[in-house]
């Protein structure tokens, strides 16, 4: 019998009302079933969302250093069982053990950094026009916060924003992907002997037309902050929107690595190597597309393509393993569709492009590393998000026009320049359009105490992580307390 896994709400380890259950299969090897979880419905997310505004009156009164005492353990729990989880999250979405204990590491980097805000969270003091008069401003709760996340980062994204969320006084409901629950039971356990409080946090488990549209939708519920894909963030916005919810959205990206012709070429190699194909190119901030200068192109796709045909595919639980399988059927099936468009729109494929089925990996959803070369700016792959271990290489003839190319897609999150020019570095920096930008390093590898987030159609303005994203969080009041003893009026009063 597969194991049967449960929703946890206020404090309860819970099945859907509905006894309605999905499975969650090893991308790897389909034959091996994880376990069983709740389909949730409407009524599953009205219990969850019930007891986070029950819970929300006690917790927002909690003092914030208090609070952020329970993420030290929350911290210290996650250290302690890192190698466990990270084997979960391999078994269950197929990465790499390298970067699945990189996950769990943003998690409990994210619990340290946040849990020491809870002795911070600053607010301002300033004088006030008037005399006798104070004033400040201070960062206040905002009630139920409504966490929907994506499967390609299990751990990171939901302690991203859970954690900033439970530090600011908020209560929580979270809607994990469908395909990484395991890893949400395994936070869940360990906020629970951490001692969050019943009802602080909630976790409903179902698909996102089931369970996350319920949790947007919900009256109770008066923030959104949601990762995953641009067509779904822009639902959820438009839902948002009707309803006035605050609402913070991190969504897709088409990421570019240009290699100017003074860089160093090894480093530039390594880069593309590790931002193209780490998590088997599934990472919100993968490098899809590789802006080379004409002078360098030739040598340095030749040195790609030698390493890129090296990749050991297979098992992440494998240590040798150096790229996983894709997560699903799905997924692999709109790799392999964007492959045929490329070969269709006149890019030359130089490795990869086929399914891998080799030895014991057909029951998985393995996919070859693959290189296209000769690809124009506004081919369909160098414009869309593919979310696969799928690369795209465009030559250009000057600085100016690898921004330009970089620059021209709808997306906005990550970007790379390899360059030993400083001028060029500054220009970069200035005139690159997205959130990060990295010199001399790959397009991934963000760090949690800086702001992490996109521009244009990746994202709606905010930024996490780093000290930005308290303003996703809380709400600004600012206070005025009079002194004086009388009617004292603002801009009318102390004017000559
Ligand atoms: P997805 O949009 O399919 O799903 C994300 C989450 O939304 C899941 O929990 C899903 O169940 C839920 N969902 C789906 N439909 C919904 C609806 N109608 N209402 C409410 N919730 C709904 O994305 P995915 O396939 O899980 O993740 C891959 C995408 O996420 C890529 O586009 C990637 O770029 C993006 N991503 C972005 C970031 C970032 O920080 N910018 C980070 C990681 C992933």
């Amino acid at each position: 019998m597969p194991e049967l896994y449960k929703n946890h709400i206020g404090g309860k380890w819970v099945a859907a009302k509905s006894g309605k259950t999905f499975e969650n299969r090893n991308p790897a090897n389909r034959n091996d079933l994880i376990g069983l979880f709740p389909a949730s419905g409407p009524e599953d997310v009205d219990k969850a969302a019930g007891a986070a505004k029950k819970a929300f009156s006690k917790w927002r009164l909690v003092p914030a250093p208090k609070r952020g005492e329970i993420l030290y353990r929350v911290g210290e729990l996650l250290r302690q069982r890192k190698e466990e989880i990270a084997r979960v999250m391999t078994r269950e979405m197929g990465k790499i053990l390298k970067e699945t204990r990189g996950d769990i590491q943003e998690g409990i980097d994210t619990a340290f950094y946040v849990g020491s805000e809870g002795r911070r969270l600053f607010g301002e003091t300033t004088p006030s026009e008037l005399p006798d008069k104070f004033a400040m401003s201070v960062r206040v709760p905002i009630g139920v916060c409504g966490l929907i996340t994506p499967w390609n980062f299990p751990m990171a994204i939901p302690t991203w924003k859970l954690f900033p969320a439970l530090l600011c006084g908020n209560t929580v409901v979270l809607k994990p992907a469908e395909d990484t629950p395991h890893t949400a039971v395994k936070l869940f356990e360990i906020l629970e002997e951490a001692g969050v409080p019943p009802g602080v946090v909630n976790l409903i488990h179902g698909s996102g037309e089931g369970a996350g549209a319920a949790l947007v939708r919900h009256r109770d519920v008066q923030l959104v902050s949601f990762t995953g894909s641009s067509a779904v963030g822009r639902e959820i916005a438009a839902l948002c929107g009707q309803n006035l919810k605050r609402v913070s959205l991190e969504m897709g990206g088409k990421n570019a690595q240009i290699v100017m012709e003074d860089a160093d070429l090894k480093l530039a190699l390594d880069g593309a190597l590790w931002g193209a194909f780490g998590t088997t190119g599934q990472r919100c901030t993968a490098t899809s597309r590789l802006i080379l200068h004409q002078e360098i192109k030739k040598e340095l796709t030749e040195m790609l393509i030698g390493q890129v045909e090296k990749i050991k595919i297979g098992d992440g639980l494998d240590e040798t393993v150096e790229m996983g399988p894709l997560i699903n059927e799905a997924a692999r099936q709109k790799v392999h569709d964007y492959v045929q468009i490329g070969k269709k729109e006149g890019a030359r494929l130089l490795t990869g492009g086929t399914i891998y089925e080799e030895g014991n990996w057909i029951h998985g959803h393995f996919y070859r590393p693959t290189v296209f070369d000769r690809v124009t700016p506004t081919m369909r792959i160098a414009q869309e998000e593919i979310f696969g271990p799928v690369l795209s290489i465009i030559e250009v003839k000057s600085f100016e026009e690898a921004i330009e190319v970089l620059n021209g897609t709808p997306y906005g999150l990550s970007s790379s320049i390899y360059t030993r020019d400083v001028g060029r570095t500054f220009r970069a920096l200035r005139d690159i359009e997205a959130g990060i930008t990295y010199i001399n390093g790959p397009t991934i590898g963000a760090e949690v105490h800086l702001p992490f987030g996109g521009v244009k159609e990746t994202g709606n303005g905010h930024r996490e992580a780093g000290t930005t994203v308290y303003d996703i969080f809380s709400e600004w009041k600012s206070v005025y307390i009079d002194y004086s003893g009388k009617l004292q009026k603002a801009q009318i009063d102390n004017v000559e």
